[in-house]
């Protein structure tokens, strides 16, 4: 059984299903990523993986089903979400959004290595910990975002789509930290609408459409697939 085994998961709003029964696989250490385009339902399944909307199936996380678990028992567990849209309390500081990141946290002294970590990671937010977040760029909000996922101490980072709207750059900056968190014991799992970013920086990949998981395999074979060309990487 791998790390995070999801099996034929369904998800709804108001009563409407949206995931069709996907089956998805994570082992411990591994990047995975899963490419889609608009309302394939890649934030739904991360939003189900956190437990933040309604599902039927099973989601299982070293070997413990998660389908009845708050959020925080998420949390808790080492699940962390980073949302599309980065989500930013924008009157609060930098260094302040940091920190809601650790609000389930007690372990005092944890939490300030991790705040070390992330000023390493990131050494712009240290520059800038008092500034306000709605005061910051697209991209240094982003860089928050993942530095409050960094505070709550992930062992599975879940990332929706963090390359949205940002320029190639600062998307390759953002890329360096998220590949140098997975070389320093992370999982990753990543949804990303960007499939040739997503593929050049997973292992492994799965395609998802209109809620059904349509393809997977490992990304570099993925990136060179005739019908992923086509469709996701604009090639004929
Ligand atoms: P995007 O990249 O545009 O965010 P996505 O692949 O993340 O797309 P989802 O946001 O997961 O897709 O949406 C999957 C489906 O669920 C879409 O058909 C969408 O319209 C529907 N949906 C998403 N959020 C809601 C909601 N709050 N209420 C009702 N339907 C929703």
């Amino acid at each position: 059984m791998a790390w995070l085994e999801i099996r034929d998961l369904k998800a709804f709003y108001h009563g409407t299903e949206v995931l069709h029964g996907l089956d998805l696989r994570v082992d411990e250490g591994d990047f995975v990523a899963v490419i889609g385009s608009n309302g394939a339902g890649k934030t739904t399944l991360l939003r189900s993986i956190s437990r933040l909307i309604a599902v039927q199936g099973s989601i299982l996380f070293g070997g413990q089903d998660m389908v009845r678990s708050r959020p925080r028992d998420c949390v808790r567990q080492g699940i962390v979400h980073c949302p599309e849209g980065r989500l930013l309390f924008p009157e609060m500081t930098v260094l302040q959004n940091l920190m809601m990141g650790a609000f389930l946290r007690r372990d005092t002294d944890g939490v300030r290595q991790d705040l070390e970590r992330v000023y390493d990671y990131l050494p712009t937010l240290a520059n800038r910990k008092n500034q306000w977040a709605a005061t910051l760029s697209g991209g240094e909000q982003q860089m928050v975002a993942i530095g409050r996922a960094i505070m709550g101490h992930p062992r599975l980072l879940t990332l929706d789509e963090p390359s949205f709207g940002l320029a190639p750059l600062v998307v390759n900056a953002i890329f360096e930290v998220i590949k140098r968190l997975n070389a320093e014991g992370v999982t990753i799992l990543l949804v990303e609408q960007n499939a040739s970013l997503a593929l050049e920086f997973s292992r492994f990949a799965y395609v998802l459409e209109e809620g059904r998981i349509v393809d997977e395999g490992l990304s570099i074979g993925l990136s060179t697939k005739k019908s992923i060309l086509q469709a996701y990487l604009g090639m004929d």
